[in-house]
C-alpha cells in the first residue's frame, strides 16, 4: 500500500489516514431516500465516494464498503414520511415505492460507473439492531421515553457538537420543536418513534407499535457490518449536522469509544449558484442527459473536474467542455490500440514519473482535477509512444472510471470531423457574448450538417443525415 492524506471533517485536517487493519480499509457512505429518483447532485456525492474507493484501491488497499438505503424513518421539515407520501400519491405500497425507486438510484449509479457497494443494507431489514441500540441507549442513561417516543438526551453526552463545531444555544436556535412537542430539550432527537393509528410501516418494540428515527438507522447498519470501529464515513455536507453529529452521539454512546476514525463530506452540486435540490425545484437525473446530447459520463468527468470539498457549478457549457475533455482522452487511448510491440512497461521512465504525478494527486485527499491533469498531460505527449499513453491512460482509469477504452465518439451520433471543436469555440464565443462569431460558427456547423440549437441550458445538436 501507499500512504494516503484525506481531510476529517473530525479533526478538521488533511490526515495521513491509518487503518485500523494493516493495509485494510472500511468504508460507510450514507445512501438514498428511496422515495423519488435520484438527482445528478445526490449522485456527485455518491461519485466522491467512489473516488475514495477506487483511488484506496488503486494504492493496494483492500476496502469494504457499505452503503445502506433508507426506506424509512426519514421524516421531512413537517413531520410526513416522504415514502409513505409517495406511496399515497402513486398508489403504490411503501415497499413498491421503495423497490421502484432503489431499482432506479443503482442504475443511475451504473450509468455514471459507480461501482457497488459490497453491502448494500437496506433499513427495514435491521429494525431489531436499532431496536437494540435504543434499548442500550435507555438503560445508559443517554435516552428517554415519553408515551411510546424515544429521544436521545444530549445533554447527557457532552461531546455533543464535536463534528459540526456548534454550540447547543446555536443548535437549539435551527431546531424545530413543534412537531416533537414531547421532547425535554429542542435538540434532543427521536430514536424511535411511535405510530400514528393507521401507519403502514411500523413495528412492535417495548415501547409500542412504532418505527426508527433516521439517524439510529446509520448506527446499526454501519455497526453491523463494519464493527464497532471502523475507518471512514462519508456523506454529503448536508448531512454533517444534525444527522452525522447525532450518528456519533448514538454509536460513540452505545460502545463507549470512538468509533469512526475519518468523517469526510462531499460539497453540493448547483445550477445557477443554487443547491441542486427537489424543493428549489432545479433538479437534473441523470437520464436527462441524453436528450441533452451527453452521455452520463462526461458528467462523471465534469465531477473530476473539481474537488470533492469545492461546490461544482452545473452548466451545459462545462458539460460541453467537459465532454470534448472525455473525447481527447478516449482518442488517446484508441490511437494506441492494436499495436503488436511489446507491453509498455509503466514501471520504466518516463511513464513511472507519469504514474507518480498521478498517485501524487490522488493521494493528497482525492485531488482529482490534478489527476486529470496528468491525465492529458499523457494524451498530449508526443515523445511517447502511442501504446505507452493508451497504457497510462487504462491505468488511470481504474481511479478515474470514465470508459477511456470506449469510442471516443458514441455509437449512432458520430460528430463529423471538426464539429466537436468549432461546437466548443461556439460555446466559449456565446460565455464571451460575441454572437457574430457565434453566428459564424453556427454556419460552419451546418455546413457539415450539423444544427445547433441554443436552449436555456446549452448548445443542443441535431444531425442531418
Ligand atoms: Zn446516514
Amino acid at each position: 500500500m501507499q500512504p494516503i492524506r484525506l481531510y476529517n471533517s473530525l479533526t478538521r485536517r488533511v490526515d495521513p489516514l491509518a487503518p485500523l487493519a494493516l493495509g485494510r480499509v472500511t468504508i460507510y457512505t450514507c445512501g438514498s431516500t428511496v422515495y423519488r429518483y435520484a438527482h445528478i447532485g445526490n449522485l456527485r456525492t455518491y461519485l466522491f465516494g467512489d473516488l475514495l474507493r477506487r483511488t484506496l484501491q488503486y494504492l493496494d488497499y483492500e476496502v469494504l464498503y457499505v452503503k445502506n438505503i433508507t426506506d424509512v424513518g426519514h421524516m421531512r421539515e413537517t413531520g410526513e414520511d416522504p415514502i409513505l407520501l409517495a406511496a399515497e400519491v402513486e398508489g403504490k405500497t411503501p415497499r413498491e415505492i421503495a423497490e421502484f425507486y432503489t431499482d432506479a438510484w443503482l442504475e443511475d449509479e451504473r450509468l455514471l460507473n459507480i461501482v457497488p457497494a459490497d453491502v448494500l443494507p437496506k433499513a427495514t431489514d435491521h429494525i431489531a439492531e436499532m431496536v437494540e441500540l435504543t434499548r442500550t441507549l435507555l438503560e445508559k442513561g443517554l435516552a428517554y421515553e415519553v408515551a411510546g417516543n424515544v429521544y436521545f438526551d444530549v445533554s447527557a453526552f457532552p461531546a455533543y457538537g464535536q463534528l459540526s463545531g456548534q454550540r447547543i444555544d446555536e443548535m437549539r436556535a435551527g431546531h424545530r420543536v413543534d412537531i416533537e412537542p414531547d421532547k425535554h430539550d429542542p435538540e434532543d432527537f427521536a430514536l424511535w418513534k411511535r405510530a400514528e393509528p393507521d401507519r403502514l410501516m411500523k413495528w412492535p418494540s417495548a415501547w409500542g407499535d412504532g418505527f426508527p428515527g433516521w439517524h439510529i438507522e446509520c448506527s446499526a447498519m454501519s455497526m453491523k457490518y463494519l464493527g464497532e470501529r471502523f475507518d471512514i464515513h462519508t456523506g454529503g455536507i448536508d448531512l454533517k449536522f444534525p444527522h452525522h453529529e447525532d450518528e456519533i452521539a448514538q454509536s460513540e454512546g452505545t460502545t463507549g469509544h470512538q468509533v469512526v476514525s475519518v468523517w469526510m463530506h462531499g460539497e453540493f452540486l448547483t445550477l445557477d449558484d443554487a443547491k441542486m435540490a427537489r424543493s428549489v425545484g432545479n433538479v437534473i437525473r441523470v437520464t436527462d442527459l441524453p436528450s441533452k446530447g451527453f452521455q452520463p459520463l462526461d458528467f462523471r468527468y465534469l465531477a473530476l473536474t473539481a474537488h470533492y470539498r469545492s461546490k461544482l457549478d452545473f452548466t451545459y457549457d462545462a458539460m460541453q467542455a467537459a465532454a470534448a475533455g472525455l473525447r481527447r482522452l478516449r482518442r488517446a487511448v484508441s490511437e494506441g490500440a492494436g499495436g503488436d510491440g511489446p507491453a509498455p512497461d509503466l514501471a520504466a521512465e518516463p511513464m513511472a514519473g507519469y504514474r507518480a504525478r498521478f498517485v501524487e494527486a490522488i493521494s493528497e485527499d482525492l485531488a482529482m482535477p490534478k489527476a486529470v491533469a496528468v491525465a492529458h498531460a499523457v494524451a498530449a505527449d508526443d515523445d511517447l509512444a502511442a501504446a505507452a499513453r493508451r497504457a497510462l491512460l487504462l491505468d488511470f482509469d481504474r481511479v478515474l472510471g470514465l470508459d477511456l477504452d470506449a469510442p471516443a465518439e458514441p455509437a449512432g451520433r458520430e460528430l463529423p470531423a471538426g464539429a466537436a471543436e468549432l461546437l466548443e469555440r461556439r460555446a466559449a464565443a456565446r460565455v464571451a457574448r460575441d454572437y457574430a462569431m457565434s453566428d459564424a460558427l453556427r454556419d460552419e456547423l451546418a455546413a457539415l450538417g450539423v444544427n445547433v440549437r441554443d436552449t436555456p441550458q446549452g448548445q443542443e445538436t441535431t444531425l442531418r443525415r
